[in-house]
C-alpha cells in the first residue's frame, strides 16, 4: 500500500487523500496545530481531537532542551508523555536554531548553538536530529535543512544552504535507515526532505526534484512564512505545483492562516502547520465568517451575547459563549479565554479542510 492515496482533485492542483500514518489514518488536506512542548498550549488532548485536528506537531528543538529526548524515550515516547493518540509529526529542529541568530555557528557538520535558558552549548547535525526525532517517536519526522531568512542573503548565500539542504538531507537518510533498520515496514515513521531555495523558482524547482527522487516518504516545504509577502509564496508555491509526484504527500512547514491555507492546498499542499491559530486565540484574535479577524477583547463585545461564528460548530460556538463571556475571560486574566478561543480557531482550520475533503 502506498503512504498516501490520492482520492479527487481540487482544481487544477489540489487534491484530497488520505495519509497512511503507522499511527492512523489522516484525510487531506489537513492543518496540523503545533504542540510546541508536546501539547497544544492550554488544551487536553481529546479537546484538540474534539476539533477535528488529526495531527499535532511537536517541536524537536524544544523537547531536545527540555525535558530531552532521553527522558520522553525513558518514558515511552511522546504518545505516552503527552497522552496523545492520533499521529504526531516532528520538525527537525532547524527552524529555531536557526532563528537564534548571532547564537548560531553553521558548519558543514552540524550547526553549534546555547541553549537561550542555560547557555549551555549545544549542537545538531542531520544525523544528530534524526536521533532525537526517532527517540521522541513520532510517526512523521523531518529532514535537518539549512533555513535562510529571506530578503538580506546574498544570490551565494541561498545556493550556499541550497547544496547544503541537499547534502544533509543524503546524511539524514543515511542515519535514519540505519536508525529504522530493524523495524517493520508497517512501524516506521514516515520521512519528510525540504525543499528550499528562497524566492529562486529555479532552485526551489531543482530542489524539488532532488528531494523527491530521493528516498524520502514526503516532501517539506520549507522557507516559506519567514517574512516574504503573500503574493511572493504564492509565486512560489504556484511554480511547484504542477512538478510534484502523485505518491508522496507534501507538508508546507509553518503556514496557517485560512488564506494561506486556500492557497497552499489550491496549489497542491496536503498538510500545513503552524502556530498562528493558537497562539492568535491566546491573544484573544479569532477568525469569524469569512475569514474575518475580530479582536475579543474589543470594548463593543462587552454587552455582545453573541457567539465568535454562528456558523461554528466548535465546543465554544456551539454551547453558547459569548463573546461577552470570552471578553471576560480575557480582561480578567483567566487561561479559559484562551482555551475556548484555541478551541474556535483549530476547529475553524479543521472546517475549511473538511470542505475540501468533501470534493468528489
Ligand atoms: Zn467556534
Amino acid at each position: 500500500m502506498s503512504i498516501f492515496e490520492q482520492k479527487s482533485r481540487i482544481g487544477e492542483y489540489g487534491r484530497t487523500g488520505v495519509l497512511h500514518t503507522r499511527a492512523g489514518d489522516v484525510p487531506t488536506p489537513t492543518f496540523m496545530p503545533d504542540g510546541t512542548r508536546g501539547a497544544v498550549k492550554g488544551l487536553t488532548p481529546q479537546q484538540v481531537v474534539d476539533t477535528g485536528v488529526k495531527v499535532v506537531l511537536a517541536n524537536t528543538y524544544h523537547l531536545h532542551l527540555q525535558p530531552g529526548e532521553a527522558v520522553i524515550k525513558e518514558l515511552g515516547g511522546l504518545h505516552a508523555f503527552a497522552n496523545r493518540k492520533g499521529p504526531l509529526l516532528t520538525d527537525s529542529g532547524g527552524f529555531q536554531v536557526f532563528s537564534l541568530g548571532e547564537h548560531v555557528k553553521i558548519t558543514e557538520d552540524g550547526v553549534h548553538f546555547k541553549d537561550p535558558k542555560t547557555g549551555d552549548k549545544r549542537f545538531i547535525s542531520p544525523e544528530k536530529s534524526m536521533q532525537i526525532q526517532l527517540d521522541l517517536g513520532a510517526d512523521m519526522i523531518v529532514a535537518f535543512d539549512h533555513l535562510i531568512g529571506l530578503g538580506d542573503e546574498t544570490e551565494t548565500e541561498v545556493k550556499d544552504a541550497f547544496d547544503r539542504t541537499h547534502r544533509w538531507l543524503e546524511r539524514c537518510i543515511v542515519e535514519f535507515k540505519r536508525l529504522t533498520k530493524d523495524m517493520d515496514e508497517a512501524e516506521r515513521p514516515l520521512l519528510f526532505g525540504v525543499v528550499q531555495g528562497g524566492l529562486n523558482l529555479n532552485l526551489r524547482k531543482k530542489s524539488l526534484e532532488i528531494v523527491q527522487e530521493s528516498e524520502v516518504d514526503g516532501i517539506a516545504i520549507g522557507g516559506l512564512s519567514v517574512g516574504e509577502t503573500r503574493a511572493e509564496m504564492e509565486t512560489v508555491l504556484k511554480a511547484l505545483a504542477p512538478l510534484y509526484r502523485d505518491d508522496k504527500p507534501r507538508f508546507l512547514l509553518g503556514v496557517g492562516t485560512p488564506e494561506d491555507l486556500k492557497i497552499a492546498v489550491e496549489n497542491g499542499i496536503d498538510m500545513l502547520d503552524c502556530v498562528l491559530p493558537t497562539r492568535n486565540a491566546r491573544h484573544a484574535t479569532v477568525w469569524t465568517e469569512n475569514s474575518k479577524k475580530i479582536h475579543l477583547t474589543n470594548e463593543k463585545y462587552g454587552v455582545d451575547s453573541s457567539v465568535i461564528d454562528k456558523t461554528c460548530n466548535c465546543y465554544t460556538c456551539k454551547n453558547g459563549f459569548s463573546k461577552a463571556f470570552l471578553r471576560q475571560m480575557f480582561k480578567a486574566g483567566d487561561p479559559l479565554g484562551g482555551a475556548l478561543a484555541s478551541i474556535h480557531n483549530l476547529r475553524y482550520m479543521s472546517r475549511i479542510c473538511e470542505e475540501y475533503q468533501k470534493i468528489v
